[in-house]
């Protein structure tokens, strides 16, 4: 189906910003526009909902999660960023591989299968996006996704 992704994302966030019980705060640095992607909204919501569940997962208290989004050529770019204790440079691949965590110290008392961001990849692979990771240690790490986007539908709305 055709959703308008800001709206939507906004939407998204609304959801974990009522029910978080962490004190972290949430920045949107999304654009005012309208812009339609063909996606299966369940299997974005999914894929939204875990990378959203990390972020709050691995935040400090009081940190910031800041939502980010901008219009490439044909491409919308979505980004989530938080300010935890990162991930190595040597795991930054692996971490879209099924069951991959990278310390069992530190993830078995957060909890997880190590699915979350496998299944994440495999959706947005599939909507014809990419997914990739970019992290500092000890400052935070962002998920970046892209989702291909359909100038013409944006013309029919005009
Ligand atoms: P699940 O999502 O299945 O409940 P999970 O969250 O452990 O379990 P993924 O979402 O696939 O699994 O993430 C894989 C691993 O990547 C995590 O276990 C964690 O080690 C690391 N990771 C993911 N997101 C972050 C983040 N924002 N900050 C630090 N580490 C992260
Ligand atoms: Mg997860």
């Amino acid at each position: 189906e055709w959703v308008n992704i800001i709206e939507y994302f906004h939407h998204v966030i609304d959801r974990f910003e009522m029910a978080k019980e962490q004190n972290v705060t949430f920045k949107r640095k999304l654009p005012n526009a309208d812009l339609f992607v063909e996606v299966d909204l369940d299997k974005l919501t999914q894929v939204l909902d875990n990378i959203i569940s990390n972020a709050l997962k691995y935040s400090p208290e009081g940190g910031k999660i800041t939502f980010r989004a901008r219009e490439l050529d044909e491409l919308i770019e979505l980004s989530i960023s938080d300010q935890g204790m990162g991930i190595p440079k040597d795991n930054l691949k692996k971490i879209f591989e099924r069951f991959y965590r990278v310390d069992k110290a530190r993830t078995r008392k957060m909890g997880g299968s190590g699915l979350g961001l496998a299944i994440a990849k495999e959706m947005v692979e599939a909507h014809g996006g990419e997914i990739w990771a970019r992290s500092e240690e000890g400052k935070g790490t962002t998920i970046y996704l892209t989702l291909p986007y359909d100038r013409s539908q944006e013309d029919d709305w005009l």
